[in-house]
């Protein structure tokens, strides 16, 4: 971490300063647009679990019989689920939004400071630094933070609809003797001849 602001103090102040200038602000752009896509790839994501629920529920209505298979209509739990997090993301993610954008605003690009040369430039570029340090710290934080909160939401959303629908068994470990959905695979390859 040193070396690494010795080395930006070091570029900033060199004969390239514009030129570093220029690429802190693309960089800072970039950030930007990077938050917007990431955070838009989250509520995509959502959009596309919601549409595939309601696929899958519209096939369903092929499916049903008099007696249902499964008995208390999968396919809404699965598309409440979704719906449910499609919410909650649309909420954190445009939140998240407004924060980050206004914080990455006030990052320093630091070029006025070359045009100086005072003794308080290098005092000046120091607290500079430190402040655009706090700045990232609370992106790459930020980052980890709705990361997470997306996994516990969609962990939250979903874990109770893991096991069998028809038996309550949990994924992963084998079916009651019963259970229609194991008879049902066997049962499908057979029929087909
Ligand atoms: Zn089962």
């Amino acid at each position: 971490m040193e070396e690494l602001c010795s080395n930006f103090g070091h570029s900033s102040t060199s004969s390239t300063g514009s030129n570093s200038s220029i690429s802190a602000k693309t960089a800072l752009s970039e950030c930007s647009a990077a938050w917007i896509n990431y955070l838009s790839a989250l509520n995509s994501l959502c959009t596309s679990g919601s549409k595939l629920a309601h696929s899958i529920a519209v096939l369903e209505q092929w499916s049903l019989n008099e007696k249902p298979l499964f008995n208390n209509y999968t396919t809404s739990y699965l598309t409440n689920s979704w719906n449910d997090l499609a919410r909650a993301t649309t909420v954190a993610t445009g939140t998240v939004k407004t924060h980050m954008l206004a914080i990455l605003q006030d990052f320093v690009t630091i070029p006025s400071v070359d045009q100086s040369a005072s003794m308080n430039t290098e005092l000046e570029q120091k607290r500079l630094r430190e402040h655009n340090e706090l700045i990232v710290l609370e992106n790459a934080q930020s980052v980890i933070n709705i990361q997470h909160q997306f996994c516990a939401a969609s962990y939250d959303a979903f874990s109770s609809l893991t096991c069998c629908f028809v038996c309550q068994s949990p994924v992963g470990f084998p079916h009651e003797q019963d259970c229609s959905v194991l008879k049902q695979r066997w049962k499908l390859p057979f029929a087909i001849k």
